[in-house]
């Protein structure tokens, strides 16, 4: 399978790619991205014959479909990560919380937050690209808390990598923080910026198109990649955990084969969502998709008024702040998927310019045919965590967004499948407050109380990171990323 432009071909870049090339330079024409030149089909019968699949099988299959140019053996070794995972046979437990609401828990990685699912088996395959290609790259991250800590583990001592994570120096968690700053390997650097999630975003853009840093990465024979989350590497392994739900639900007796359901999504880049929308059009018997945001709820805006509009908006701080979004990137491959490459370069281009683009009607109504949303306040987030505890379940301020959207939104006796995007560990202090009314001090003792309210043990390797040494201590200014990247890929 090859893959085309979201908005068309400019002559200078190939009008269709191969996979590899999609996600080596994902970046399209026109600052388009890639996207498959068509989407295969799941029907009944590949269902029932993965119903006694275990998570492995399916995601080898699903691979598969969209027949690409990536060996077996190196897929099959990136999909073995899962092997990593709580527990191999089943990575993603879906766990009922009440009468038609399901909890699809996608954290039980590494790194104890979703970014895993797909970043796992994306490190593998890009350093076998690499290798193969006697490349070398340089793959930059910005991160706000959890898309660093996932990257760092995944490129851990890959051949043919070095990592550079930006993160802003005070606004991730404890928790986030130390599992970045006590990273050990030569091909890991870890840098704080002096300032917020969008200082440190807008340092790599600028260094992603400079060209006295890209000449100096040259002379080293080094390229320059990303692994932020409009690379259709990091998508494609976002479509199989809908599929295994669905089969989850399917497994436990709770919907018959093609029975619809709900999939509610906390979005932000809407990665996750977008593995949805193209699992719902493989094929798999989806009603709507609900995406959740928090109070950043331009998302919510463009599902329900058909406007997608930041003009004078700035990120708003909330407890869920993986989702503290305005461009949400992924959403031009749902325009694209709708409306083509030629209205899509058009959005995309009013959205640069104006930060601004409206739908037409018959636009409007064709998004609305598939999604529905809505958004979640703070205090909203936190009251659904405390609801969900006392009846028994424990949740992260993301997954709490869903809460919202579910009761406004799934108004059809259908079941529901809530994506848990982060454990309980991650997010501590907020849920501590939600449980006890208190403000913790720091994540350790937000950790204990939790763990002593929900008679849940801190796993060890949350526990060990608040004594390991800290080995990657810069914290820098802005003007200085550079150079101090630079010193870094040279040794
Ligand atoms: C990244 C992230 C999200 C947002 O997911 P998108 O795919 O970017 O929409 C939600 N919750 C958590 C905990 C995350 O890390």
């Amino acid at each position: 399978m090859k893959f085309i432009e979201t908005r068309g071909n400019d002559d200078g870049k190939p009008e269709k790619v191969s996979f590899s090339q999609a996600i080596l330079s994902p970046i399209a024409s026109f600052g388009g991205l890639y996207v498959p030149e068509s989407l295969p089909k799941i029907d009944k019968h590949f269902l029932e014959n993965h119903l006694s699949s275990n998570y492995k099988e399916l995601a080898l299959d699903v691979l598969k479909l969209f027949d690409i140019d990536i060996d077996q053996a190196i897929l099959e070794s990136a999909v073995s990560l899962y092997d990593h995972f709580d527990d191999p046979a089943h990575p993603v437990p879906v766990v009922k919380i009440k009468e038609n609401l399901f909890v699809s828990e996608l954290y039980h990685g590494p790194t104890r937050a979703f970014k895993d699912m797909a970043l796992q088996p994306f490190g593998v395959i890009l350093s076998a690209i690499a290798k193969a290609r006697q490349e070398n790259y340089l793959i930059l991250t910005a991160t706000s808390g959890d898309t660093g800590p996932a990257a760092l583990e995944t490129f851990n001592n890959k051949e043919n990598i070095q990592v550079a994570c930006m993160y802003p120096s005070g606004g991730t968690s404890d928790v986030q923080r130390l599992q970045m700053v006590t990273v050990n390997s030569k091909n890991l650097k870890v840098i704080g910026i002096n300032g917020d999630f969008d200082d440190a975003q807008s340092a790599l853009k600028s260094l992603l198109s400079s060209n006295s840093f890209i000449s100096k990465l040259k002379q080293e024979k080094v390229l320059l990649s990303a692994a932020n989350s409009v690379n259709f590497g990091r998508i494609i392994f976002q479509i199989i955990y809908h599929i295994y739900s669905y089969l989850e639900l399917l497994r436990q007796q709770e919907i018959v084969m093609d029975e619809k359901v709900y999939l509610n999504v906390p979005s932000g880049n809407f990665g996750n969502a977008l593995g949805g929308y193209y699992a719902m059009k493989m094929g798999l018997a989806v009603e709507n998709i609900l995406i959740a945001s928090n109070s950043n709820n331009v998302l919510t805006k463009l599902v329900n008024d058909g406007k997608y509009d930041i003009r004078g908006l700035e990120v708003k701080q909330t407890s869920s702040p993986a989702m503290d979004i305005l461009k949400s990137s992924n959403v031009e491959r749902v325009l694209y998927d709708l409306y083509g490459a030629e209205r899509t370069k058009e959005l995309m281009s009013d959205l640069e310019n104006g930060q601004y683009y409206q739908l037409s009607a018959d636009e409007h109504k064709q998004l609305q045919q598939i999604f529905m949303a809505d958004f979640c306040e703070d205090d909203e987030g936190k009251s659904a965590i405390k609801n969900a505890f006392d009846d028994g379940y424990l949740m992260d301020p993301h997954t709490a967004t869903c809460i919202k959207t579910y009761e406004t939104c799934a108004k059809k006796d259908i079941k529901t499948i809530v994506y848990s995007t982060a454990e309980w560990t991650k997010f501590s202090p907020t849920i501590a407050n939600a449980l006890t009314g208190e403000k913790e001090a720091d994540d350790q003792h937000a950790l204990t109380t939790i763990a002593q309210k929900a008679k849940l043990k801190i796993p060890s390797t949350i526990n060990a990171l608040f004594s390991q040494e800290v080995t990657q201590s810069s914290v820098i200014d802005k003007e200085n990323i550079e150079k101090e990247i630079v010193a870094f890929v040279v040794g």
